[in-house]
């Protein structure tokens, strides 16, 4: 707490103080409206070489002033869903359950899909506490413009603000939005804010990471960006708000000649592929089980298949019972596909959900404010260790989660 909020309490808690009866009270409301606020930002999809590969001006000055991690690793499956969850609860999806965009949870009958509104609504998928629950349940405000899981209330807490996700609105009302949740009183102003752009990732898979036309996009979202520290600069606080930019995963390049087409080892026919392209998930019918996996364990040498208590330890995903009876991960830059994909022509340029040790799948994470290191560069830090460095840099107490502090010292300045 510093001396000018102290002094500015009489006016600041006037509403505060009418509704309690007493005097100038130093406790928690104070520390709530001295936080400085944070802006979490995700740009979806932008690969940790996107910053050497595109132009990028806006985070090339955040880079300057504050801390950049020379990758994000992300959590396995490296997709959206997961990956977003896993940075806002510090969990893996073994642990948080959000364990692929579409998933299955053997209690209810409903499937979990990105356009299923009244399940992604639904608390009930919803595990461990993101980031805006530990700060809303410790005093703090937060708003959200789009982020995954702040759409449900997890533990019957939401964002103060948040939306339904409507991709349609345009990247500059969610900045603008964002700057006037800002130059709200200080006792109403958030205290934390999410902030999501779709880009550079749908270009990315269409067009494969590195074309033109995903390095323009994340030259774009790099603009949104820079409407928003100009928006702060404007105002007079872009050195005392701690931003946060992160990815939620990579991209790897594909190629027509590295596909694994499944109809060559399995009847695509039963209807038993849950999901299918970089990650695989096969509810077998009864009594088919044993047949699906001796049909696939083995078949093709860059298609690890697996079953959920077989996983690879490093994948964290502790038998999750959401998991497919089977489950495959190509290597990075393959896509398992059904044979009609292959024989319609349309073929997706990038793809991610892949083993998230490679590099392809690595994401960005860009830190600057005053709670933050200038100038320095960390070396890549697991995604899992963010929701951890979030609580650090509010004051609260982070909930029981899978970061470990240990991993990602050198980004903030107190550390
Ligand atoms: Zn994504």
């Amino acid at each position: 707490m510093n001396i000018a909020s102290r002094s500015l309490c009489p006016i600041l808690f006037v509403t505060f103080l009418a509704s309690i009866g007493s005097g100038c009270s130093l406790t928690e409301p104070v520390a709530v409206a001295d936080t400085p606020p944070l802006i979490l930002i995700s740009l979806d999809g932008f690969r940790w070489d996107y910053l050497e590969l595109a132009d990028t001006p806006n985070l090339d000055r955040l880079i300057t002033t504050g801390v950049r991690a020379e990758g994000m690793i992300p959590v396995f499956p490296s997709k959206t869903f997961p990956s977003h969850y896993s940075i806002a609860t510090g969990l893996h999806p073994g642990h948080h359950g959000i364990i692929s965009n579409n998933m299955r949870d053997p209690r209810w009958p409903e499937p979990f899909g990105l356009s299923e509104r009244d399940q992604v609504n639904n608390p009930r998928w919803w595990g461990g506490e993101p980031i805006w629950v530990t700060a809303n349940k410790q005093g703090l405000r937060t708003s959200a413009y789009f982020w995954p899981g702040s759409e449900a209330p997890v533990q019957g807490v939401q964002p103060d603000v948040w939306f339904p996700y409507d991709g349609a609105v345009t990247w500059e009302h969610r900045v603008d939005t964002v700057l006037g949740w800002l130059d709200q009183p200080v006792e109403e102003r958030p205290n934390f804010v999410a902030l999501y752009f779709e880009e550079p990732n749908t270009a990315s898979h269409d067009h494969g990471p590195e074309a033109p036309e995903a390095l323009a996009a994340a030259t774009a979202v790099d603009a949104a960006v820079g409407r928003l520290s100009d928006g702060l600069a404007e105002r007079g606080v872009l050195e005392s708000t701690n931003i946060v930019v992160v990815s939620d995963h990579g991209m790897a390049l594909n190629d027509e000649e590295r596909v694994i087409v499944l109809d060559d080892y399995i009847d695509l026919s039963r209807e038993e592929t849950f999901e299918i392209g970089a990650l695989l998930q096969i509810f077998p019918a009864p009594g088919r089980e044993e047949e699906i996996y001796t049909a696939l364990a083995g078949a093709h040498p860059n298609l690890r298949i697996f079953r959920p208590e077989e996983a690879p330890p490093e994948f964290h995903l502790y038998n999750h019972p959401r998991l497919a009876p089977i489950l495959g991960s190509p290597d990075p830059g393959w896509e398992v596909v059904p044979r009609a994909m292959v024989e319609s022509g349309r073929f997706i340029r990038g793809d991610h959900g892949q083993d998230p040790s490679h590099p392809d799948m690595h994401g960005i994470f860009i830190a600057a404010g005053p709670a933050f290191e200038e100038g320095t560069t960390v070396a890549r830090i697991p995604g899992v260790d963010i929701y951890n460095i979030l609580a650090a840099v509010l004051g609260i107490e982070p909930a029981p989660n899978d970061g470990d502090p240990a991993r990602v010292t050198g980004i903030l300045k107190n550390d």
